[in-house]
């Protein structure tokens, strides 16, 4: 006799597609299971039919994502990894925060490399019993995408459009198609309420192999800089010299450019000569940049910054954090950063 499908594992962390209404504006709120099974019996009998299993289980205190943090992402891959062991579930759904699910998104694909289930994340705009929210599309999408044997990574499902986690930005405030993948195409899309992959374009097809998670203890103090037009090296220098600061993300300009200010550039170097793992992208959202095509940019190269190409910064920062939780060299730290990990360049 056949055996019945596993179910997936949806895990609720809070956000606004479970906030209620409270004195002090929306809240997160809890019965998250309950609640969704309400709304889902609102969908049309076909739908509600075409759905796969799953077992909801919600995080020990659902959060405004804004609250998060690495400990949120490490806590939240342990929680996967140890339901993976089971092999209890045949994908996973996590429901999160909007504002910093491309966080916790690409964090989770460095520390789940190489998964063989999909794993997608979502969230929504407005809460689940809103007028006009689009949550419960947002779960339904999310559900029938994890659904899907063949994909194997971690995705964001929003929107109807399935994008990589660790290419994923939030694009808008209010609109309801809020995420973007701005430099690799989606992975997949909601046709007449159906999922459709696109395989050539999954790390299923591009990285074969066995699951090879990577689970550290996140603890890595790791800044952001974005650079204007008159940054000084004091100013710089104030980010990068406390010794708690293992490493940073500079936010440069155009094709990789950055002010060829010698006492700037000896502020990166001495960093970087003191071991912190230092990494620029460009301001411009789109295309990737190339450090030294500029007689302005070749600095940044001299004075070890690496190239963090196309990547967006979430997936950028998310990995210096990862990297520098692990024991390795800085050469391996620094050869890591260059080579695509989960698909993030
Ligand atoms: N502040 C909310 C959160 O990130 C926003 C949202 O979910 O859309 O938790």
């Amino acid at each position: 006799m056949a055996q019945p499908p596993l179910p997936l594992l949806v895990i609720y962390t809070g956000g606004t597609l479970g906030m209620l209404p409270s004195a002090t504006g929306l809240a997160p709120a809890g019965d998250f299971g309950q609640r969704l099974k309400t709304a889902l019996a609102s969908l049309p009998p076909a739908r509600q039919a075409d759905l796969p299993p799953f077992e909801l289980i919600e995080t020990a205190q659902p959060i405004d994502s804004s609250a998060a943090t690495p400990a949120t992402w490490q806590a939240l891959a342990n929680l996967i990894a140890d339901h993976h062991t089971a092999q209890r579930h045949a994908g996973i759904v996590v429901l999160h925060g909007t504002d910093t699910l491309a966080w916790s998104a690409a964090s989770l694909a460095y520390q789940l490399q190489g998964i063989d289930i999909p794993v997608v994340v979502t969230g929504a705009m407005l809460p689940l019993e809103a007028e006009d929210s689009d949550a419960l599309g947002n779960i339904e999408a999310a559900l029938r995408f994890a659904a899907e044997p063949g994909f194997q990574e971690v995705a964001v499902s929003f929107a109807g459009k399935l994008l990589r986690a660790t290419r994923t930005r939030k694009w808008q405030t209010r609109a309801l198609d809020a995420f973007t993948s701005p430099n690799y195409p989606p992975l997949g899309e909601i046709v007449d309420h159906r999922p459709v992959l696109y395989p050539s374009r999954g790390l299923a097809e591009q990285q074969r192999g066995a699951p090879r998670f990577e689970l550290p203890h996140y603890h890595a103090n790791v800044v952001r800089i974005t650079l204007w037009p008159g940054i000084a090296a004091w100013q710089i220098a104030a980010w990068l010299e406390p010794p708690e600061v293992q490493g940073a993300l500079l936010e440069v300009w155009g094709g990789g450019n950055a002010p060829d200010d010698p006492e700037l550039l000896g502020v990166l170097a001495r960093a970087s000569g003191e071991g912190k793992l230092l990494a620029a992208l460009s301001q411009c959202p789109h295309g990737g940049i190339e450090i030294g095509h500029y007689a302005a940019g070749r600095g940044l190269a001299d004075a070890g910054v690496l190239c963090a190409d196309d990547m967006t910064p979430e997936a950028a920062l998310t990995k210096l954090v990862h990297l520098l939780a692990q024991p390795l060299t800085d050469d391996q730290r620094r050869n890591r950063f260059l080579t695509p990990l989960a698909g993030e360049r």
